[in-house]
């Protein structure tokens, strides 16, 4: 009896434990094929408007980010060109897919020009004066954006006339600031010439360059736009007088020399040409009404020479262009104050004496040591002479320019003499291959 009731219990027992084994094994395995209810990514961006040169980043605008992170970096959105930036974000989700979205930024110009110019000029009549000589326009594009002067006025007639300076970005932003020009009757004028010594009332006469202190106004016309050619003879050339004398007359003046390699040189109002290029540096000075912006020519080559280096993915900007006598005389004796005359010197011109007056010269994105090796200078490095640009102060070559190491500052010389000084890759200066020296008379 007992032994037929285990037999029984056995034979009913088995069954059970495989129903129940079964059973958990299905289970289970039903457990493992269920799919795991990961929370969907929930990610939100908008694409922007910014102005140029503002300070944005990447992740900026990004404004909604849930059941993910971001693997991109958070970096400063390169807001230094008009046009539309392509910004590329990565986003992992819960699943550990990644996800690459495209956030698009346009960078706009919608900021005016600034200009800073004199309110009030003052000649007499018959004077003709250089009304943009102080005129500065300053605009967060950093382009060099030349004035111009709006509404109707003449040297020769007395009168107070109410002017404009306009200034336009490429943008098409502009800024229109009024000024007066006042003509005044010359009292001490006896006949009808042209003898003037051309003056604004914020000019200041001090300088220390014995040729820069009066020009007339001959000068002005005749000299101002031209870089590569010799300008006409004048039918009164002095070939006695040496080109520190002072020209108090009215007669154009004319000195011609010859320098150490035997290039043909001539000084024409204050105005020195070798070879037909106009030289400005340590020796050479130029008049102090000389120059009013780049020249044309000038912007003309950095714009083909700009869109150049756009394709390599190098931004230029012309960070100082054109500088007036008086600029540079505030500028220089703000550096001397700041570091002394011997320092100075070695970085900053004396009036008369800075290439940025020719309006054949500029300072290119960073004015300072930091600039040194940047991809942008590199390229300027190999590239400019191909616009007509040399590096007109080339490391090393302190001895011969009188100036340090700039790899910033470019001068217009045009591609003939360019492609010379550039000797390829070994930079010479203006000075060793015309033979002239860079040092002032005192
Ligand atoms: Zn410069």
């Amino acid at each position: 009896m007992k032994k037929i009731n285990a037999k029984k219990i056995i034979l009913f027992i088995i069954p059970i434990f495989l129903i129940v084994g079964i059973s958990f094994m299905i289970v289970n395995l039903k457990k493992e094929t269920k799919p795991v209810e990961i929370p969907e990514l929930i990610l939100k961006y908008k694409n922007a408007q910014v102005e140029l040169n503002d300070k944005i980043y990447n992740l900026d605008y990004i404004t909604k980010l849930e059941n993910g992170h971001i693997l991109t970096t958070k970096e400063l959105v390169d807001t230094t060109a008009i046009g539309q930036k392509k910004v590329d974000i990565e986003v992992e989700d819960l699943n550990k897919q990644i996800q690459k979205i495209a956030i698009y930024i346009d960078v706009v110009d919608n900021e005016k020009p600034t200009i800073t110019f004199p309110a009030e000029i003052n000649t007499l009549v018959g004077q003709e004066v250089n009304l943009l000589a102080d005129v500065v326009v300053t605009d967060n594009s950093n382009e060099t954006i030349i004035p111009t002067i709006e509404g109707n006025y003449d040297f020769k007639v007395v009168g107070t006339y109410n002017l404009f300076y306009v200034a336009t970005d490429s943008s098409n932003n502009t800024t229109k600031e009024s000024f007066i020009l006042n003509v005044k009757e010359d009292k001490k004028s006896t006949n009808e010439n042209n003898s003037s010594k051309a003056n604004t009332s914020t000019q200041t006469k001090s300088n220390n360059s014995s040729n820069t202190t009066k020009t007339n106004t001959s000068t002005q016309s005749s000299n101002q736009n031209s870089s590569t050619t010799i300008p006409n003879n004048s039918t009164n050339s002095n070939s006695s007088q040496t080109s520190d004398n002072k020209t108090e007359d009215n007669s154009d003046t004319e000195v011609h020399f010859t320098t150490s390699k035997g290039f043909a040189g001539v000084t024409k109002n204050g105005v020195t040409y070798i070879d037909g290029y106009l030289v400005v540096n340590k020796t050479y000075s130029l008049p102090s009404s000389y120059g009013k912006s780049l020249t044309k020519e000038t912007t003309d080559a950095f714009y083909v020479m700009q869109a150049a280096a756009k394709l390599d993915n190098i931004n230029l900007w012309i960070q100082s262009g054109f500088r007036s006598y008086n600029t540079q005389y505030n500028l220089y004796k703000k550096y001397v104050a700041e570091d002394g005359v011997t320092l100075a010197d070695t970085y900053s011109a004396r009036a008369g004496h800075s290439e940025h007056q020719s309006g054949l010269a500029f300072d290119v994105n960073i004015i300072d040591d930091t600039f040194i090796g940047t991809p942008a200078a590199l390229w300027l490095d190999e590239n400019c002479y191909k616009y007509g640009f040399i590096l007109r102060y080339p490391n090393g070559k302190t001895n011969e320019t009188g100036y340090k190491y700039e790899p910033w500052h470019f001068r217009y010389v045009g591609k003939e003499l360019a492609t010379k000084l550039y000797n390829n890759g070994n930079w010479l200066t203006m000075e060793d291959y015309f033979g002239i020296t860079s040092t002032y008379s005192d």
